[in-house]
């Protein structure tokens, strides 16, 4: 049975810094999501590992949350421990002439700035995406023809039970926004990446080129989760989306994106229930008119379903 005092009795146990009745919106870039009983920032792998064991053990749900930039949280919020991996994990520094190692809760962003300050190229197409480096991993990031898959070589992890997993890329099972982590239950703790040596400045021109075209493109002014849906096999989900008369279409204060009906954004004070019924309105749309099945991109924590 699920039960709050003994929950909290094992994370103070671990001299953990906890948040409890945590709002979820607080840690989602969708500005969407209600309570989560607790909420743990991890600092080190030890206490990392100790406190993964114990919670799968006892059958204590839990859930990993890298920035928060592809989730969708129930506005019931979540029974059990949200964690967040902490300062231990976001160090970034140079193996060799041409690889990275980069901790799980580096921001991309850092790690892209990293590689270009050691005139390392390769990594410009992530520059704008607002996820962690472990999250990115997770969804096989990518945007402007490149992926994760293309510079990555291996990823350090530890599985529920405390044990250390390294895997390289050939078992990592990277393909289209999915990886192998979709499938085990293990916690990305870093990765490397094997870039080429490029011109500084170029590089940066690259990224700044990037991160114009998005700001262009898309609504960066709103909340959201960036694309709600995959790209479907020959198509853009946003193009269909917008030949179907759904530009614009709002549930309650979740519209699709009138600058890119590939996002749906926050306009207010949207709520999960708002977004799975416009993604449900949507999907029942597209589908009727053209045959197509959306599939949904972003990751979902609690009872949410579409
Ligand atoms: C404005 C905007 C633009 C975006 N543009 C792009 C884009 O161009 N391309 C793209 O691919 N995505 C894009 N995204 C989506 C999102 O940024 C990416 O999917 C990103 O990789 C998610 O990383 P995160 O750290 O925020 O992960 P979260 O959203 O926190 O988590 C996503 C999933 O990853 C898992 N996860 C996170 N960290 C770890 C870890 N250390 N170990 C194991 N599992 C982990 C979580 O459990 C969850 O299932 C965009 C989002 C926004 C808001």
């Amino acid at each position: 049975m699920y039960n709050h005092e003994k929950i909290l009795k094992i994370i103070s146990s671990l001299n953990l810094n906890v948040l409890c009745n945590e709002p979820m919106c607080n840690h989602t870039s969708f500005k969407i999501g209600g309570k989560a009983d607790f909420f743990v920032t991890i600092d080190s792998v030890n206490t990392l590992k100790q406190l993964i064991e114990i919670l799968n053990d006892l059958k204590i749900n839990f859930f990993l949350i890298g920035n928060g930039s592809n989730l969708l949280v129930s506005d019931c919020g979540f029974r059990g421990v949200i964690i967040k991996l902490g300062s231990d994990f976001r160090k970034i520094k140079l193996i060799d002439d041409e690889t990275i190692e980069c901790g799980a809760s580096a921001l991309l962003a850092k790690l892209c700035t990293f590689a270009q300050q050691n005139s390392l190229c390769g990594l410009e197409f992530a520059y704008g995406i607002p996820g962690s480096v472990g999250g990115a991993v997770f969804m096989n990031a990518g945007a402007y023809e490149s992926e994760i898959k293309n510079v990555i070589i291996s990823a350090k992890s530890i599985n529920y039970f405390g044990e250390t997993i390294n895997r390289n890329i050939d078992n990592m099972e990277l393909s289209y926004r999915t990886s192998v982590y979709k499938k085990v239950d293990e916690v990305i703790l870093s990765a490397k990446f094997k870039l080429k040596k490029g011109d500084k400045i170029h590089i940066k021109q690259k990224m700044n080129d990037f991160v114009k075209r998005r700001k262009e493109k898309q609504p960066l002014e709103y909340p959201s989760a960036g694309s709600i849906f995959k790209r479907p096999v020959g198509n853009f989900a946003g193009t269909l989306i917008q030949s179907c008369g759904l530009k614009g279409k709002q549930i309650g204060d979740a519209m699709v994106s009138p600058k890119h009906c590939g996002f749906i954004i926050n306009t207010g004070k949207a709520t999960c229930s708002d977004v799975v019924k416009l993604i449900d309105h949507i999907k029942a749309v597209v589908f009727e008119k053209t045959d197509i099945v959306l599939e949904c991109e972003v990751e979902t924590i609690g009872d949410v379903s579409y």
